[in-house]
């Protein structure tokens, strides 16, 4: 998708500090982290808004699949607690409209 900054990070158009890549999902560390520790989980399908999601395309499984790589990472890096955050649409707070699921810790 064309001037989507996290479609030109998965091409590697754009430098990232990943901590995470399989096929179908990339995951990296937040650029400006609000927490201790922020990644953000992001598919490689380029999908703007939760509101987006297609369960007839695999989303659901997509969305399953972010949700384990969080829990993977947690565990890598010890993480004794955790949020996980998706911002939906501009009101709540929605800059990138490439849907990505925050993972946001204290340690
Ligand atoms: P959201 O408000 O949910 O759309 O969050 C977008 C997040 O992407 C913010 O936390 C930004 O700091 C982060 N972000 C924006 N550009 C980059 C980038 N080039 N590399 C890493 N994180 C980024
Ligand atoms: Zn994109």
């Amino acid at each position: 998708m064309e001037d989507c900054i996290f479609c030109k990070i998965i091409d590697g158009e754009l430098p990232s500090e990943n901590v995470f890549e399989n096929d179908t999902i990339i995951a990296f560390k937040d650029i400006n982290p609000q927490a201790t520790h922020h990644l953000l989980i992001v598919p490689k399908k380029h999908i703007s808004t939760i509101n987006d999601l297609n369960e007839n395309e695999g989303d659901d499984a997509l969305v399953g699949k972010m949700t384990l790589v969080a829990k993977n990472l947690a565990r890598e890096i010890n993480l004794s607690g955790y949020k996980l955050q998706f911002n939906v649409g501009k009101s709540a707070g929605q800059v990138v409209f490439h849907i990505h699921m925050h993972l946001l810790s204290k340690g």
